[in-house]
C-alpha cells in the first residue's frame, strides 16, 4: 500500500460484523482485574489504554518502529532526555532547535550534570561536536528557521562516535520524512501540529528503532505520568486519516505562497525548503517526500511585521503551526530564537490558495503604505 492509503487504514482493527471502523475512546481510570495482574490485559489507566494502543499501532505502521504516545510533544522530548542521558553525558543540540527543547536541556538536565553542546542545523555544523557525545539531537526542518541538515550523514557520524541520534520530525511529519528509515534511533514529534492538524489538542509521540529503547520510553511514561487523555488520542487517530490530503493541499499552498512572497519588494527573505532556490532545497529534496506547511519571511522591522499581521483578514494571528487554518506570528515576540524582529512564521493551512495569496497580498500593500 502507498502512504496515502496506509494513513487512512493505519491502526484499524480487522473488519468485524457490526463493529465501527475506528472504535471509540475508552475512558477508564481502572479496569476489572481480579487476581494476578499479569493475567489482565488492562489494569490501571496510567499504565495502558486500548485507545493509546490503537493510535500507537497506527503511527508505528507509518514510522517503521514501535511508538509511545505522550501527553504533549515536550513530554515526548523529555522522555528521550530522561531515558538516555546520565550525569556526565554530552548531548549535541541544534542551536536553532525548538526553544523549549533547548531550555529543558540547558536547565534541568544541565543542573543534573548533563553537558549541552550546540551548533546550527545549517551546514551540518553539529558534526564537529560528536566526539564523546551520548546523544545527537537533530531538528530538520528546524522551527522556526526552516534550516535543513543531512540526516543520513549526521546519523552515520553519530553512530561512528557511539552516540544515539534523534530527529525532531514535527515540522515535516511522518508523511514528509521518515527519520527511522534515514537511520535515526528515535523520531520524536509534537502531534499537536500538522500530524493531527486541527488546532484542537496537545499530544506527542516517540518512535524508536529498537524495541528495548521503546520499552524504556514506555516505562518512563508510566512512572513520570506524562500520559495523554483517551479523547485526545482518539481525535488524533481520526485526524491522522486525513493527513495525506491535508498535507497535499498545505504543501501546494505553501509553495505557491513562498513563490508569491519572493516577488514582493516588502519581503526581505523567504524560506521554504520546497522552494528550488532555497538554500535547504538540495538536501530537503533528497530526504523529504513533502516539504511541510511552514513558510517564513522577514519584513523590515517589528513595526512592519505587526502592521502586516494586523492587516491580515483571513490569516489568523496565533502561535503553533501545521493546522488546517492558516496562521502567522511575529516569532521574535517570544524571544529565545536568533531571528530578526520582523521575522514572520507563516503556517499554511488548507484554505483555497488564491484566497490566501489575495489576503497576504493586501496585507503587504498595507505595510507598503507609509
Ligand atoms: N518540537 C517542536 C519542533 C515544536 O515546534 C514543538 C512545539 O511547538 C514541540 C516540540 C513541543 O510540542 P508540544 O507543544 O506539543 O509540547
Amino acid at each position: 500500500m502507498r502512504q496515502g492509503t496506509r494513513v487512512i487504514r493505519a491502526g484499524l482493527p480487522k473488519s468485524s460484523q457490526g463493529a465501527p471502523f475506528l472504535p471509540g475512546p475508552t475512558f477508564a481510570g481502572t479496569y476489572h482485574s481480579a487476581g494476578d495482574p499479569a493475567g489482565s490485559p488492562f489494569t490501571y489507566g496510567r499504565f495502558h489504554n486500548p485507545t493509546w494502543t490503537q493510535y500507537e499501532r497506527a503511527l508505528s505502521e507509518l514510522e517503521g518502529g514501535p511508538v509511545v504516545v505522550f501527553a504533549s510533544g515536550m513530554a515526548a522530548v523529555a522522555a528521550i532526555f530522561g531515558v538516555v542521558l546520565r550525569p556526565g553525558d554530552v548531548v549535541v543540540l541544534a542551536s536553532d532547535s525548538y526553544y523549549t527543547t533547548r531550555v529543558l536541556a540547558g536547565g534541568y538536565f544541565t543542573q543534573m550534570g548533563v553537558h549541552v553542546k550546540m551548533a546550527p542545523t545549517a551546514g551540518n555544523a553539529q558534526r564537529q561536536h560528536l566526539k564523546g557525545a551520548k546523544l545527537l539531537w537533530l531538528e530538520s526542518p528546524s522551527n522556526p528557521g526552516l534550516e535543513v541538515c543531512d540526516i543520513t550523514e549526521l546519523v552515520a557520524l553519530a553512530h561512528d562516535a557511539d552516540a544515539l541520534a534523534v530527529v525532531d520530525n514535527t515540522t515535516a511529519t511522518v508523511l514528509g520524512q521518515q527519520p527511522l528509515s534515514l537511520g535515526a534511533d528515535f523520531s520524536v514529534a509534537s502531534d499537536t501540529k500538522a500530524l493531527t492538524g486541527h488546532a484542537d489538542l496537545i499530544l506527542g509521540h516517540v518512535a524508536a528503532r529498537d524495541q528495548v529503547w521503546a520499552e524504556q520510553i514506555r516505562t518512563w511514561r508510566t512512572q513520570s505520568g506524562a500520559v495523554p487523555g483517551p479523547m485526545e488520542v482518539w481525535l488524533a487517530h481520526r485526524s491522522l486519516a486525513t493527513l495525506d490530503l491535508r498535507l497535499e493541499r498545505q504543501c501546494q499552498n505553501a509553495l505557491a505562497i513562498a513563490q508569491f512572497l519572493a516577488t514582493r519588494r516588502e519581503v526581505q527573505e523567504v524560506r521554504y525548503p520546497g522552494l528550488p532556490e532555497d538554500l535547504a532545497y538540495a538536501i530537503a529534496a533528497r530526504q523529504m517526500q513533502r516539504f511541510g506547511p511552514v513558510v517564513s519571511f522577514v519584513l523590515t522591522d517589528r513595526g512592519h511585521a505587526e502592521k502586516f499581521l494586523a492587516a491580515c483578514q483571513l490569516v489568523y494571528e496565533a502561535t503553533s503551526f501545521g493546522g488546517i487554518y492558516t496562521m502567522a506570528e511575529r516569532r521574535a515576540r517570544w524571544g529565545g530564537d536568533a531571528i530578526p524582529e520582523g521575522f514572520i512564521r507563516l503556517s499554511v493551512g488548507c484554505e483555497d490558495g488564491e484566497d490566501l495569496i489575495a489576503d497576504i497580498s493586501q496585507a503587504l500593500d498595507v505595510v507598503a503604505i507609509r
